[in-house]
């Protein structure tokens, strides 16, 4: 299915039933008490949005976190068909939803399939109990595969595992063996992130203290060429920096973003690109639901962008896709041709061997891989 003209709609659901160590994301322990309300003001936010949406096709749908899981079902289905009854939502609409093993059940994934969530995304991160302990994740392994188990009895046949590289400790034996039970288990999707360490975490705050080393740059390069070959040679397609997919089964959210198209977020710290224009919703979950009570939309910021920030903004996202940026959708797009446009940098980096070009476009080569960001800064 095309994407072309089609709207992403992303749905944030912040609660956690305790902190990861290494988690920035925008999501709070202890306020699950809080959840009737935040629900209730998100069927406000949708309302206030119907003037927007009147002419966008939805074509997917992710119900994000924090944990959408930790929260009642019923919940979920409450949003979905308020979405439903309120935009317009494609038939082949995509609905994925993300999930902690140990906060679903069958009846839980049951209840999913019957709202129309045809997509599920599993937190695995680790294998082995030894590094789910370290980094903080409150369930085991065995939690992990009983929950493939039970959505596969539940009707999902696509399915996400999200595993994470570069932890301290890790060795390449544990790694190799998480992917190895992953190609095992029938997963049609994995997402292998490279840990960062981010300030305001717990991690953050070891490392601070000297408490936690990183890995050596060379062993997290190996583990992630490990993953690439691994993978491809399993029957993964690795189709963006840190995701592979079985054929057709890329996550057609996330391509929404990569490839610069437009989403509407709802909920605490959600962010949209809507009429050409960027805006982040209020972090806070008090913050966000006392807008609602007001009647306002939760917007705190709004970005505006010159026509060169948006060229520069297609091509560093556009980048991180495997199969890197078209020349003729980008002319389609700005009116202009990348190659000339981008004459100087495009040579700069060619010459440090991270891209790579044809006449159809440009790619990260195998180094780039490993220097993205060192990529990405050029168009920024
Ligand atoms: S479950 Fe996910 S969102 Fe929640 S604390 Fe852990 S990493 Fe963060």
């Amino acid at each position: 299915m095309s994407l072309m003209n089609k709207t992403g709609l992303y749905i944030h659901v912040p609660f956690c039933g305790s902190k990861c160590n290494y988690c920035d994301f925008n999501s709070y322990v202890g306020k699950l008490g809080l959840a009737e309300e935040y629900f209730a003001c998100m069927q406000r936010e949708i309302d206030l949005y119907r003037k927007e949406m009147v002419y966008n096709n939805i074509g997917t749908i992710f119900i994000g976190g924090g944990t959408p899981s930790c929260v009642e079902h019923r919940f979920i289905g409450e949003i979905l068909d308020a979405v439903r009854e309120k935009y317009n939502v494609s038939e082949q609409c995509e609905i994925s939803i993300e999930s902690n093993p140990g906060t679903i059940t069958e009846e839980k994934l049951r209840a999913y399939r019957q709202y129309g969530i045809n997509r599920l995304s599993i937190g695995l991160q680790a294998y082995q109990e030894k590094l789910l302990g370290f980094l903080g994740r409150q369930h085991s392994s065995e939690d992990f595969i009983s929950s493939i188990k039970m959505a596969k009895n539940a009707g999902f046949d696509n399915i996400n595992a999200d595993v994470i590289f570069g932890i301290p400790g890790q060795t390449m034996e544990d790694w190799k063996e998480t992917l190895n039970i992953l190609a095992g288990l029938d997963v049609t999707h994995i997402s292998a992130y490279d840990l960062k360490i981010e300030e305001g975490t717990k991690f953050g705050d070891m490392q601070e203290a000297g408490k936690l080393i990183e890995m050596e740059d060379e062993a997290d390069r190996e583990m992630y060429h490990y993953a690439i070959d691994y993978l491809r040679q399993q029957g993964f397609r690795h189709y963006e920096l840190s995701n592979f997919a079985r054929e057709g089964r890329e996550c057609r959210h996330n391509l929404i973003y990569w490839n610069c198209l437009e989403y509407l977020g709802l909920g605490a710290g959600a962010h949209s690109f809507l009429q050409d224009i960027r805006f982040e919703n209020q972090a806070s979950i008090e913050g966000y639901t006392d807008y609602l009570m007001r009647g306002e939309k939760p917007v705190e910021e709004r970005f505006v962008r010159d026509f060169c920030e948006k060229m520069s903004e297609y091509m560093f996202l556009g980048l991180r896709l495997i199969d890197g940026v078209n020349r003729d959708i980008f002319e389609d797009r700005f009116n202009q041709d990348m190659f000339k446009t981008y004459a100087s940098k495009v040579e700069k980096l060619k010459n440090q061997q991270l891209i790579e070009t044809d006449s159809h476009g440009i790619r990260l080569t195998s180094l780039g891989l490993d220097l993205a960001n060192r990529v990405f800064v050029e168009f920024v």
